[in-house]
C-alpha cells in the first residue's frame, strides 16, 4: 500500500473520529465486538487467499482490464465509506450527493454537454448501459435498438431483459457500418461503442451521425471502456473524428471505473436532453422529504448507492484533472504508448504478429510461426498457460472469426471456424516501459 495514502488515510479519519466523537460520548456495542485473536485469524486467512489472485497491480500482468484503484481514491472511498453515505435521497449523504452532482457538471463538461444534462453514476458499465436503453425504449416504445457485433453482449442481453428487439449492424474491414442493409424507420437508437471491449476499436460516430440525424435515430455511446481518452482528442487521437463527435449523441455512458482510477462500483450514465428525467418520474412514501432540490435517486434506476464511490471520483479528479498535458492526458498517453510500443515489436519479430493496429491501448496478438488457424489456436492457449505456470507474464485470450481474421492475415490456412488469439490490455501507465521486456518473455514462452 501506498505510503502516502496511508498517512492521509490516517490523519483524515482521525479528523473524521473527532467530528464522530463530538455529538456526544458513545461506545460501540459489546455484542458487536470481536477478539483480537480471532479478528487476526481471520485477516492472515484472508490474506492467504486473496494471494490467490493474478498481479493486477504488476505490469507483467497485461491481460483483462483489471488494476487496482489509484491508491489515493482507495483512501478517499475508505474514509467516505467509514460514514457510508447513501447517495439515494439527498439526506442519505447531502456532501456526497453534492460531490456526485460536481462530478457529474465535469464529466458532462468533459463530453461536450452543455448545463443542462442529466446523469449520476451507477454500480457500473452494465446498469449504465440498461438505464441508457431503457430510455432509448421509452423515447421509441415500437422501435429496434441496433448496434455492432463489436458492441459489448451487454445491449443484446438487455434488450432481452427491456423486452426490445436488438438489430445487428454488419461492419466493414474498414470498420464502416453497413447501413445500407438496414432499415433507417425500424431503428429508434443506434448503440456506437468508443473503445470496444475486445480490441479497443473506435467505432465510426463520424459516419452514424448524419445517417442517424436525417432519419430521427437517437445516438447511444458506449465509451465505458475508452471515454477517458478523449482527453487526447486534440492530440494523439486527432486523427480519430469520433472523439470531437461525442457532444452530438442522446446519451453517453463511462466506467470510472475502469479508466477512472477508480474501485468497481463506479459506471456513469448522461443524457443530453434533461427532459429524459420524466422517464424515471416516480413517488415514494419514504423519501425526499428533506429539500426541494433534486435527489439523485429520482433520476436512477438504482435506490441505494455508495456515496463513497462518488467521494472518491469527486477526490481523484481534483488530483488528476480531465485535461490532456495534466491529470489524465500523461496517464493515457502511455497507456496508447504502451500499446504501440508493443505492436511496433510485433511488428519486427519473426514469432509474433499483431493481429491489427491498435486503436487505443488494447492489442491482439499471435505466435506466428504456425500455418493452421488451429495451431494459432492451439499455441496462444499454450503461450497464455505458460505465462502463468511460470508466473512470468499474464494475458487474455481472444476468439475471432476465422473469416474475419483471414481477411486480415489470408496466409494462414483456415481449417477451423474461429481463432483464439492473445490479448492484452495495457491499461497501467507502468506498461509503457515494461513493454520491451513483457515483449521478450512472451517470445520466450513460445515453444
Ligand atoms: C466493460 C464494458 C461494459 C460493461 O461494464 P461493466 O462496468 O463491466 O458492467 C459495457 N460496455 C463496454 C464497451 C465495456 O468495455
Amino acid at each position: 500500500m501506498d505510503k502516502g495514502a496511508q498517512k492521509f488515510l490516517g490523519k483524515a479519519l482521525d479528523d473524521l473520529t473527532a467530528w464522530g466523537t463530538s455529538f456526544g460520548a458513545w461506545s460501540q456495542d459489546p455484542v458487536l465486538s470481536v477478539s483480537d485473536e480471532r479478528a487476526e485469524a481471520v485477516f492472515s486467512r484472508l490474506a492467504q487467499r486473496l494471494k490467490c489472485n493474478y498481479p493486477f497491480h504488476h505490469p507483467a500482468y497485461a491481460g483483462q482490464m483489471l488494476k487496482p484503484p489509484h491508491p489515493l481514491a482507495w483512501a478517499a472511498y475508505a474514509m467516505a465509506m467509514s460514514i457510508n453515505p447513501n447517495n439515494h435521497a439527498l439526506d442519505g449523504g447531502p456532501p456526497s450527493s453534492e460531490m456526485e452532482k460536481e462530478v457529474m457538471a465535469d464529466l458532462a463538461g468533459f463530453f461536450g454537454y452543455g448545463e443542462d444534462f442529466l446523469g449520476h453514476l451507477t454500480a457500473s458499465g452494465t446498469i449504465a448501459n440498461l438505464e441508457a436503453l431503457w430510455v432509448a425504449r421509452q423515447s421509441h416504445p415500437k422501435k429496434k435498438i441496433a448496434y455492432s457485433g463489436n458492441a459489448h453482449y451487454t445491449h443484446e442481453r438487455m434488450c432481452s431483459v427491456l423486452k426490445v428487439e436488438g438489430h445487428k449492424i454488419a461492419i466493414s474491414d474498414d470498420g464502416s457500418f453497413d447501413l445500407d442493409a438496414v432499415d433507417p424507420e425500424e431503428i429508434g437508437t443506434i448503440v456506437v461503442t468508443l473503445g470496444t471491449t475486445g480490441l479497443g476499436e473506435v467505432e465510426p460516430l463520424d459516419q452514424i451521425i448524419p445517417w442517424a440525424k436525417e432519419h430521427g435515430i437517437r445516438i447511444h455511446i458506449d465509451a465505458a471502456y475508452g471515454g477517458f481518452f478523449r482527453v487526447l482528442k486534440d492530440s494523439d487521437l486527432s486523427n480519430e473524428p469520433a472523439w470531437s463527435l461525442m457532444q452530438e449523441a442522446d446519451s453517453i455512458v463511462v466506467d470510472p471505473h475502469k479508466h477512472g482510477l477508480q474501485p468497481y462500483g463506479c459506471g456513469c450514465v448522461l443524457f443530453k436532453d434533461p427532459s429524459v428525467g420524466k422517464f424515471y418520474k416516480h413517488d415514494s412514501p419514504y423519501t425526499y422529504f428533506t429539500s426541494e432540490e433534486l435527489h439523485l435517486g429520482e433520476i436512477s434506476l438504482e435506490c441505494s448507492r455508495a456515496g463513497a464511490a462518488a467521494v472518491a471520483l469527486w477526490a481523484t479528479l481534483e488530483m488528476f484533472p480531465l485535461k490532456e498535458d495534466e491529470g489524465f492526458g500523461p496517464i493515457l498517453r502511455k497507456c496508447l504508448g504502451a500499446a504501440k510500443r508493443m505492436y511496433q515489436l510485433a511488428e519486427l519479430s519473426k514469432k509474433i504478429k499483431a493481429y491489427k493496429e491498435p486503436e487505443l491501448d488494447i492489442l491482439g496478438y499471435f505466435p506466428s510461426e504456425c500455418e493452421t488457424t488451429s495451431k494459432i489456436s492451439q499455441k496462444s492457449k499454450e503461450v497464455f498457460e505458460k505465462g502463468m505456470r511460470d508466473r512470468t507474464f499474464y494475458l487474455s485470450l481472444y476468439k475471432i472469426s476465422s473469416e474475419a481474421f483471414s481477411r486480415r492475415h489470408p496466409e494462414y490456412k483456415v481449417d477451423t471456424e474461429s481463432v483464439t488469439i492473445l490479448r492484452s490490455v495495457f491499461m497501467k501507465p507502468e506498461h509503457y516501459d515494461f513493454v520491451p521486456q513483457l515483449f521478450h518473455r512472451i517470445v520466450d514462452g513460445i515453444s
